[in-house]
């Protein structure tokens, strides 16, 4: 029962790093302080809109990410529903 032992022994190992892990990211946030909540927010949305718009490239790489508001003819990701320049809702161009 060599197997037994070795998964037992990993799932110690394993509950040790995610306590680990756990006590780092408490450390990082206290340590942080509310700004660092803040900027650690931001780069998380960032992160995710990153993440998505990489997965939508992959999806459907011909297609424009940008679109120009029809307002002021600012260049506004395609997932935007208002222009980020001057607010005004953005149509999206069906073809
Ligand atoms: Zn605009």
């Amino acid at each position: 029962m060599k197997s037994l032992r070795h998964s037992a022994l990993g799932k110690e190992l394993l509950k040790a790093t995610l306590a680990l892990l756990g006590f780092v990211v408490a450390l990082v946030l206290i340590l942080a302080g509310p700004l660092g909540w803040l900027l650690l927010a931001g780069l998380a949305v960032v992160l995710t809109r990153g993440y998505s718009s990489w997965q939508r490239d992959g999806n459907e790489k011909r297609r424009p990410q940008r679109t120009n508001c029809h307002d002021c003819g600012a260049p506004n990701p395609v997932e935007n529903i208002e222009c980020a320049h001057c607010g005004e809702p953005l149509v999206t161009e069906q073809r």
